[in-house]
């Protein structure tokens, strides 16, 4: 009898499909309690600014049952919820060490084959194995106000992508049974972690509350893992993503802000290293490149890099041979493909100006003749 009152009072809207009314009266008026008292088990009902949860829970309460809020109110009180400050819906991702001066520091883990998680401080990217825990180690120069917390949130790097929501993978989320199966972010390590979505961006994050160091230690750390590659189908789509961890107080005014780059890979030690060669590479081609505009170099054989032979091979016929040492046989013969690959490039191009040239004295006044042997020789 209770229950039938409940649900009169409530109005349930009588558009509910026959079949499910059933087990949905059942779990709504189980509901019904639990939600009632959610803003005195989370916070001080005052804790709630106008626009947030409360309001809306408290508005179907009073106007009947509303299928979405039925999804939300069963993540509650951990999942999903608002914070009451808006989020932007680009997120900003510029370093802000703010007044307690938010600092993250990451482990040295160095680029062996083994290594599941490591962090490249030239290109402030971490590399990381799917699901694998990197520790992300905090610093802050004072003492943060009481109920601080750090937030984790993914968003893609480049402009054309940044407007995308970053999730995780149908097949990914499909084989997972968690609330926050469809969140990139995970903490490990803390039942005190939260899974937001924001209201009107759609956006994933991820919190836990500050904890002091510990006596003796000056830094606080943060366990995180990546639960898709960056190379996922569906999801991350070989797409570079940014980690923007925010320094917040409890009502979600942010305090600090760090960004760093991820990459979620099967091999993150080889790939920080490549890329971090590459980069390398890029900058002395760079300066290499700048270097013969004002004169051609002299030829530098032991030292010289392949890439600033394959510009000037590229520029102006370069004849000066230069030797490259290469550690690893792997890399040695990736530059030894790439090296075939443009000599052999070089053989084509000089028989093509060779023909061109063995032609040009053949080519008789008249147009029509021209015509005809630029054809055979073409498709020959
Ligand atoms: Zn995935």
């Amino acid at each position: 009898m209770m229950e039938k009152q409940c649900f009169e009072g409530l109005s349930l809207s009588q558009d509910l499909p026959l079949s499910q009314d059933d087990s949905f009266k059942e779990i709504w008026s189980g509901l019904i309690p639990c939600i009632a008292t959610i803003p005195t088990l989370t916070a001080p009902q005052e804790a709630w600014p106008a626009g947030t949860m409360y309001d809306s829970l408290s508005q179907v309460l009073n106007e009947g049952f509303d299928e979405n809020l039925f999804e939300l109110s069963t993540e509650m009180p951990t999942t999903d919820s608002v914070t009451p400050y808006p989020s932007s819906t680009v997120p900003v991702t510029t370093d802000h060490p703010g007044e307690y001066g938010f600092q993250l520091r990451f482990q040295k883990s160095g680029t062996a084959k083994s290594v599941t998680s490591t962090y490249s401080e030239s290109l402030n990217k971490l590399y990381c194995q799917l699901a694998k825990t990197s520790p992300v180690e905090v610093l802050v120069g004072k003492e943060l106000p009481l109920g601080a917390v750090f937030r984790a949130t993914a968003v893609y790097k480049k402009t054309e992508h940044v407007a995308e929501v970053v999730r995780r993978c149908p097949h990914h989320q499909n084989e997972d049974a968690a609330e926050h199966r469809s969140h990139l972010i995970r903490v490990e390590g803390s039942q005190r972690a939260q899974y937001f979505e924001d209201l009107h961006t759609k956006r994933q994050s991820v919190t836990v509350p500050y904890e002091p160091p510990q006596l003796g230690s000056e830094i606080t750390t943060i366990l995180l893992s990546f639960m898709c590659n960056s190379s996922c189908m569906g999801g991350m789509n070989r797409r570079p993503i940014l980690t923007i961890l925010t320094l917040e107080t409890p009502e979600g005014l942010v305090l600090g802000r760090r960004c760093f780059e991820v990459r979620v890979c099967a091999c993150p030690g080889r790939d920080r290293k490549s890329e971090e060669e590459s980069k390398t590479k890029m900058q002395s081609g760079t300066k290499q490149t700048k270097k013969r505009k004002s004169g051609p170099p002299a030829p530098a054989p032991s030292t010289s890099s392949k890439k600033s032979k394959l510009a000037s091979s590229a520029e102006e016929e370069d004849k000066d041979v230069y030797v490259l040492r290469v550690r690893g046989r792997e890399r040695y013969e990736m530059f030894k493909k790439l090296n075939d690959g443009q000599e052999l490039l070089d053989k084509e191009n000089k028989t093509k100006t060779k023909v061109s040239v063995k032609h040009e004295p053949a080519v008789p006044s008249s147009g029509k003749r021209l015509l005809q042997r630029g054809e055979r020789s073409d498709s020959d």
